[in-house]
This record gives structure tokens, C-alpha cells and sequence, in this order.
């Protein structure tokens, strides 16, 4: 057990929605019961990236003790299969172009780096 930034998800302000689980490269965030959950902290690295997707603000970050992070079994975990994972103008998904994670009207949703000019210059 060492002391490090880990993911924390609050169950009463998660909806369900899905949108925080292919961000997570480490394949640490699972839907389960209708609920984000952290289904291993070993494959969490506690870099939070996952914070800015929540539309809810469910996901927070602590320091405390838990296991050491396994770089190696979070690299062998299966890509979930996300539709959220898409350009939100054009549908591009991140096989196709870079996308970026953007926040609007308190939503969260993708931008291509294509796409994303437009956004910013109107
Ligand atoms: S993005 Fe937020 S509300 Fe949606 S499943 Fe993940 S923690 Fe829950
Ligand atoms: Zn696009």
C-alpha cells in the first residue's frame, strides 16, 4: 500500500451515463448496476482525465493509501466499446482524427481538431 492521487466517483450524482469509461485508458471505470465504478484501483493512475468528462461532477480526486498502480495489466485491459468516443459536428471517431474533450451548456461531448476551428472562431 503506498499513499497517491486516486479516482473517487459519488454514487448519488452519478446518472449512469457511460461518458467517463472510454476516456479512462486504463480501463479502470466500469458501468455496474447502472453506476461508474472504479473496478480496480490498481488499474487507476490517479491522473483524473476523467474528471472533465463527468456532465455530473461525480468524479473527484484523492490522496490516500491503496494498492500501487499496475501500468502493465491496465495496458492489457480490452478497449470498451463507446459511442459517446465521437465528433460531435462530424462524427469522426479517434481511429480518424484527434479528438478533444469539450464542455458546453453543461454538457460534455468530443470536438475533431478538424472541427474544432469552427468552434472557436464561429
Ligand atoms: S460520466 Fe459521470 S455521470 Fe456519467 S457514468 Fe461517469 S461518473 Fe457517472
Ligand atoms: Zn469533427
Amino acid at each position: 500500500m503506498i499513499k497517491r492521487m486516486i479516482v473517487v466517483i459519488d454514487e448519488d450524482k452519478c446518472t449512469g451515463c457511460g461518458k467517463c469509461v472510454s476516456p479512462c485508458a486504463e480501463g479502470a471505470i466500469r458501468i455496474i448496476d447502472g453506476k461508474a465504478k472504479v473496478v480496480s484501483e490498481e488499474l487507476c493512475d490517479g491522473m483524473g482525465f476523467c474528471i472533465g468528462i463527468c456532465p455530473e461532477g461525480a468524479i473527484s480526486i484523492e490522496e490516500r493509501q491503496t494498492v500501487t498502480f499496475d501500468a502493465e495489466k491496465a495496458a492489457a485491459q480490452a478497449p470498451p466499446n463507446d459511442v459517446y468516443i465521437q465528433c460531435f459536428k462530424c462524427g469522426s471517431e479517434d481511429e480518424d482524427r484527434y479528438l478533444l474533450p469539450i464542455r458546453h451548456n453543461r454538457d460534455s461531448m468530443w470536438v475533431c481538431t478538424q472541427c474544432l476551428p469552427s468552434l472557436i472562431h464561429g
